[in-house]
């Protein structure tokens, strides 16, 4: 019998998880050909999410959790999940049932049919502001034009993955993780399935305009080195302006006789080349950052307790 894992990563849903499990256990009755593993990733919740999972864990042992030290973040709970989960196939979704659990079935299907990585699209997106909805469109079609990297749009992190998938992001080790991108990367076989994003049922969400704005840019500059060529691109011009005025003021000095205004020049020169050069390091320290953080070497989380045993091989 083949496995699926369902993975879910929880900060603060303890409102949310019994209608979620009362919805995964409906659709589980309705798959009786495939061994289930929920694996709830306790992303360091404050409320009582983890005593909740351990309750659920009590009453069916296909409930798995793995328990956070701290609080540290989705992109990471998300890889603790592919490490820990045992499946034939992995599904990710989120605990506020903004998926829709009856989607699994058809994504299961396009799975056996041989697809490697079934992703959910939306279709619409219920109880969210059309500024979101915009920003996010935007952000695509920029991202898009900056990589070779075929990118899937309107998709968030609920899909089914085949082993092969789970096997190969698991590679992937850096710690500033945009799992999104990471998807597109990896490649193997796709295909897409078309649903209704539901608002979250229970709970406030946990992003804010800071927090989407540091995916953002975590994206573009974790698939693409082509803002480095930005500066690039902003400095031809300017040298060729550079030069051209100073061929003209040359000209000017030696065929008319006239001096230059120097003050105005000046200031007007220091401005624009002090604003492009802190344009400059401000990309550099970009990378910098990443290159720093990724030097470190640290283990991309810390486990407390995986199934109710503490973790000490670590
Ligand atoms: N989440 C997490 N760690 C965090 C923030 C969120 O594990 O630091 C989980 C959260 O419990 C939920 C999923 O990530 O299952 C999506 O979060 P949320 O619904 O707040 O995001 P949104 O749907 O608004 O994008
Ligand atoms: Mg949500």
């Amino acid at each position: 019998m083949k496995k699926i894992s369902i993975i879910i990563p929880a900060y603060n849903e303890e409102e949310s998880l019994p209608l979620l499990y009362e919805r995964i256990e409906k659709l589980m009755k309705n798959m009786e050909n495939y061994e289930f593993e929920i694996l709830f990733v306790n992303d360091g919740s404050k409320d009582k999410t983890i005593e909740i999972i351990k309750q659920m864990r009590e009453e069916d042992n296909r409930i798995c959790y793995v328990d956070f030290s701290r609080n540290f973040g989705k992109e990471i709970a998300m890889i603790a999940g592919l490490d820990y989960a045992t499946g034939d196939c992995v599904i990710f979704m989120d605990a506020d049932l903004q998926d829709p659990p009856e989607l699994i079935p058809e994504l299961v299907k396009y799975w056996e049919e041989g697809y490697d990585d079934v992703y959910a699209k939306r279709k619409s997106r219920k109880g969210e502001t059309w500024l979101k909805k915009f920003t996010s469109k935007m952000y695509y079609k920029v991202l898009q034009k900056l990589t070779r990297i075929e990118i899937q749009k309107d998709t968030g992190d609920f899909r089914l993955l085949d082993r092969r998938c789970v096997n190969a992001l698991k590679k992937l080790r850096e710690s500033q993780r945009n799992t999104k991108s990471m998807f597109s990367w990896i490649g193997y076989k796709k295909k897409e399935v078309l649903y209704d994003r539901d608002p979250r049922i229970a709970g406030t969400t946990k992003w804010n305009y800071i927090k989407l704005v540091d995916l953002a840019i975590d994206g573009i500059t974790s698939f693409t080195t082509s803002p480095l060529r930005l500066s690039t691109l902003i400095a031809i011009p300017t040298f060729g302006v550079l030069f051209i005025y100073f061929i003209y003021v040359i000209a000017k000095c030696i065929i008319v006789h006239q001096m230059i205004q120097a003050y105005q020049a000046i200031i007007l020169l220091i401005l624009f080349f002090s604003g492009i050069q802190i344009l400059l390091f401000g990309i550099v320290g970009e990378y910098l950052g990443r290159i720093f953080n990724e030097t470190k070497h640290r283990p991309l989380y810390l486990v407390n307790e995986y199934n109710g045993k503490k973790e000490m091989n670590q």
